[in-house]
């Protein structure tokens, strides 16, 4: 049973995530979506809310695969505790690269038998991010096809009145 964890912010969960969960769920046989709780980026959506969304993003494409838990220290020894074999995370453009490469390289020495996957985004969200998503809906523009639909409502209303 291989399993990976699929770890982020996800304030809030974009069609860009959700591509690069499907396709994850495709290769491994359970991937885990590690919601960081103490995010740096002090996230606008709770992690109720988050987990939320991603779970009924992900049921409504008919994914089974999948469990989302959130964690709060360390990564390496989450997927320790989870029996994962694999990090998941997705590259968008190079700017993504040199971050994630510190990461990666980090995760490693920390627990060498760990390995960090990456999928490279589908070029339609290769532009996607949750902040662009967070300033666009701010000013009530249109977030379609830029969150999941079962979501979009949700997270049009929150973000125009916060
Ligand atoms: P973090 O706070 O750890 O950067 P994010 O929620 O921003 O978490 O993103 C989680 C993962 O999803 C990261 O690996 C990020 O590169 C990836 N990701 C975000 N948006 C996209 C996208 N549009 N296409 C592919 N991967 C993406």
């Amino acid at each position: 049973m291989k399993t990976c964890i699929y770890p982020g912010t996800f304030d809030p969960f974009t069609t860009g995530h959700l591509d690069v969960l499907k396709r994850g769920c495709a290769i491994f046989d359970k991937v885990i979506v590690g919601l960081l709780k103490n995010s740096s980026k002090t996230p606008m959506f709770s992690l109720q809310e988050r987990e939320n969304f991603i779970r009924k993003a992900a049921q409504a494409e008919g994914i089974t695969n999948f469990d989302v838990i959130s964690f709060d220290g360390l990564l390496v020894e989450f997927a320790e505790r989870q029996g994962a074999s694999a990090l998941l995370r997705g590259l968008r453009a190079v700017t993504d690269f040199e971050y994630e490469l510190q990461m990666a390289a980090m995760n490693k020495k920390l627990k060498p038998e760990l390995e960090t996957m990456f999928l490279m985004t589908s070029t339609q969200y290769s532009f996607l991010s949750s902040s662009i998503v967070k300033e666009i809906g701010a000013y009530g523009g249109c977030i379609k096809g830029l969150v999941p639909e079962v979501n979009r409502l949700e997270i049009a209303e929150r973000l125009v009145r916060q």
